[in-house]
């Protein structure tokens, strides 16, 4: 992708880059006032959701274009970049014609390639910064596509948003965060700016901050976070809001480390990693070639390569194993369910004479 950094003349450079309002823009009243707190705290960024993607039809389905002139006082009185969500060409449209400086797209647009392909269409040629929220499925290849539409389009100035991942049933978040699959994100897009929306993952208040230092210390770019001035009253995701002092005691609070150490030390234990994983290979290796003896027994007694009770035998006993080596039995299993693929995958070569 064709990406260029989102510089915003006034907004400091340093991590965390914050994006602050409410879930969605309610009455004037509730706009001006929770602006103007979120700006006398220091915050540069106002998010507002104008049109909202609720689950259930009969709820509060946002205040439509009548709130995009709020977002414009906002701006001019208070001095603060706007943000809002859009999900279809005709938001795009109204948003660009009432100066909105940057625009978000939802996590259940995102999974969608025709709403992202009308969205890119309508966005074609104008140069404005766009934060893609994650699809609400995990499926990293779909959010990648999505903003390599918008990319297509000319938007370059793009960024992503990580909001966690659809859940079925009560989970101790609203949306499980599933680190892995924005970090697979940054290893694969380095120069893709990434914030995390912790009140969208956590649902409650009390996981905000936890969150928030987690993507810190993950090396998150930014954080988008909902605030309300009267959250319990919030027409909508009243439980996961903060007030604006909230907000501000929660960043204070966070521990900023840095990006990028050079230190001695770190440089040394970087090695010990290396060389811990060339013993792990080279174990590999080792276990493998024996897989293979295996195999030729099981071909020349014409045996079956898989017995499932031995391979319960050994998910059992390596995750007890684990355990008593500090490690989640989940980890141990995973990694033996990939290795145990791998022999017999090479088993199966070797019965049928592909392989010696
Ligand atoms: C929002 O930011 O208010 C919102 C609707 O988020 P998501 O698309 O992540 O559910
Ligand atoms: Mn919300």
């Amino acid at each position: 992708m064709n990406l260029q950094p989102i510089h915003l003349p006034g907004v400091e450079e340093r991590r965390p880059l914050v994006i602050a309002g409410p879930c969605s823009a309610e009455t004037e009243e509730q706009v001006m006032h929770t602006a103007t707190q979120l700006a006398a705290s220091g915050v540069k960024i106002f998010r507002a959701g104008i049109w909202k993607p609720r689950t259930k039809p009969g709820g509060f389905e946002g205040i439509g274009s009548e709130g995009l002139a709020w977002l414009r006082r906002v701006r001019s009185e208070l001095g603060m970049y706007v943000a809002t969500e859009v999900a279809t060409a005709k938001h795009v449209e109204a948003a660009l014609a009432a100066d909105i400086d940057m625009l978000w797209i939802g996590a259940r647009t995102s999974a969608n390639p025709f709403a992202m392909q009308e969205l890119a269409d309508a966005l074609q040629g104008v140069d404005i910064p766009v934060w893609v929220k994650n699809p609400v499925n995990p499926d990293l290849e779909l959010w990648i596509g999505g903003m390599e539409r918008l990319n297509r389009a000319g938007i370059t100035r793009l960024g992503a948003i990580h909001r966690g991942f659809g859940t079925y049933g009560q989970t101790l978040y609203r949306n499980p965060p599933q680190w892995n699959i924005p970090l697979e994100l940054r290893r694969r897009h380095p120069a893709l700016p990434i914030l995390c929306d912790p009140s969208h993952i956590g649902g409650r208040r009390e996981l905000i901050a936890p969150l928030c230092q987690q993507a810190m210390d993950l090396s998150f770019d930014g954080l988008i976070i909902e605030s309300h001035c009267r959250p319990d009253a919030a027409w909508s995701d009243a439980s996961q809001q903060v007030t604006p002092l909230q907000l501000s005691h929660l960043l204070k609070e966070l521990i900023i480390r840095d990006t990028t150490p050079s230190a001695e030390r770190l440089t040394l234990l970087r090695k010990q990693i290396d060389e811990c994983d060339e013993g792990i290979i080279h174990e590999l290796a080792r276990r493998m070639s024996v897989a293979r003896e295996i195999g030729q027994f099981k071909r020349e007694h014409a045996v079956t390569v898989y017995q499932s009770s031995r391979y319960n035998e050994i998910l059992e006993q390596r995750a007890l194993q684990g355990e008593q080596h500090d490690m989640s039995s989940d980890f141990v299993k995973k990694i033996f369910e990939a290795i145990h693929e791998e022999s017999v995958r090479q088993q199966i070569e070797i019965i049928n004479g592909k392989r010696s």
